[in-house]
């Protein structure tokens, strides 16, 4: 049994994450600010042995005790990173610098989850780990991926300077229960648009795409990164290669709950990446891992949940 601690696990993956691990015997220590995630999401992991919260900011210093850590402490939707942009630089670079130092003192291993916003807009396709990125070191997102950039620039730093076992994960777009409904995210924005039958509002002409991993294929992916045997030599990509364009997930989700939706235009965000696909060779070479739940079956749960949550009762699901 390990003792395991796990930023930013109120929220969406991170709350999936601790759930996993408590089922495979571990304890873990949740810490969280609540900035976007919410007690809702680990409410029903209170009541089992084990599982301990924290309410901290990881930009300050954290004295624990634990054998593994699990970094997620960051928001991800662009709403949520650009509401408080410095915050956001904070959490991801000083955050880290904290979380390798405990890691450091503990010698525990420490996996960072990155993300494929390291791409910025890619000129490849798919994205391969080695394909260095084409970010806007100044533009609306950069507190995100530059941020984000840094921190994996300071695991490999404090794996080559101190010898810590370091994983980097780099997440792509990932979805299910426990999104918040007012997060931003395209996912959960369509589903809560469509439940409620109000207008579906689709950035820019729908053609820029998105590969969506259903967050339990995810969290198995994490969790195999984490223990596979001996030093990893870079980052790997995890993510669902199933490429679709925002129309086309926009339509299947309107199918999937009989909405009486529209669809309507608004202006793309600066910076916006038209197109995103994960070459996912090196996650399924080294943990052999490769997501399982196709979309339509993930969009059913999610919308499930989201069913619940709002009390809409206006899903009838039809796979
Ligand atoms: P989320 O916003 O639901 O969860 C992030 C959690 O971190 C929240 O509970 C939030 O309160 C907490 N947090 C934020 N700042 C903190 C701080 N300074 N100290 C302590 N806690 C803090 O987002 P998520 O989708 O669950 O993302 C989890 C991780 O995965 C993030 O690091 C994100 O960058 C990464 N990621 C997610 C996706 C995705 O599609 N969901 C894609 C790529 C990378
Ligand atoms: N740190 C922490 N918990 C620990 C050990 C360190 O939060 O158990 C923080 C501490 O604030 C420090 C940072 O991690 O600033 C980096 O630690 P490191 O040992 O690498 O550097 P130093 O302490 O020399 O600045
Ligand atoms: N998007 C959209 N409508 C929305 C929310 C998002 O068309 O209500 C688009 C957004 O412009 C982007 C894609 O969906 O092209 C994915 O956006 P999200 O914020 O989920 O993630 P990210 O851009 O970080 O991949």
């Amino acid at each position: 049994m390990k003792r395991i601690l796990v930023t930013g696990g109120a929220g969406f993956i991170g709350s999936h994450l601790c759930r996993k691990l408590l089922q495979g015997g571990d304890e873990v220590l949740c810490v969280d600010n609540y900035f976007t995630g919410n007690r809702g999401n680990i409410a029903q992991l209170l009541s089992v042995t084990g599982f301990e919260v924290v309410r901290h900011d990881i930009t300050f210093p954290l004295y624990v005790e634990v054998d593994e850590i699990y970094n997620l402490a960051c928001p991800a939707s662009p709403v949520h990173y650009q509401h408080d942009p410095v915050q956001t630089t904070k959490t991801s670079v000083i955050g880290a610098i904290n979380m390798l130092g405990l890691a450091k003192r503990l010698h525990a291993r420490i996996l960072q989850s990155s993300t494929s916003e390291v791409y910025g807009d890619p000129e490849i396709h798919p994205q391969r780990e080695d394909y260095r990125g084409l970010v806007n070191i100044n533009g609306p997102r950069a507190c995100y991926d530059e941020g984000k950039r840094c921190a994996e620039t300071l695991f490999y730093d404090y794996q080559r300077q101190h010898g810590l076992q370091i994983r980097v994960a780099r997440i792509f777009n990932t979805y299910g229960p426990h999104m918040h409904p007012q997060d931003g995210r395209v996912v959960s924005n369509f589903i809560v648009q469509a439940l409620r039958n109000e207008p579906i509002t689709i950035y820019g002409n729908g053609s820029q795409t998105r590969s969506f991993c259903y967050v339990d294929d995810l969290v198995e992916g994490l969790v195999r990164l984490m223990n596979v045997e001996g030093e990893v030599a870079g980052p790997v990509n995890l993510g669902n290669p199933n490429e679709i364009t925002i129309l086309q997930l926009a339509e299947t989700i309107i199918a999937l709950t009989g909405s009486r939706s529209e669809i309507v235009r608004r202006p793309l965000p600066q910076d916006d990446p038209r197109q995103r696909c994960p070459d996912i060779d090196r996650a399924t070479q080294l943990i052999h891992w490769q997501p399982r739940v196709e979309l339509k079956e993930g969009l059913s749960r999610t919308i499930a949940y989201f069913d619940a949550l709002l009390g809409t009762s206006a899903a009838p699901v039809r796979l």
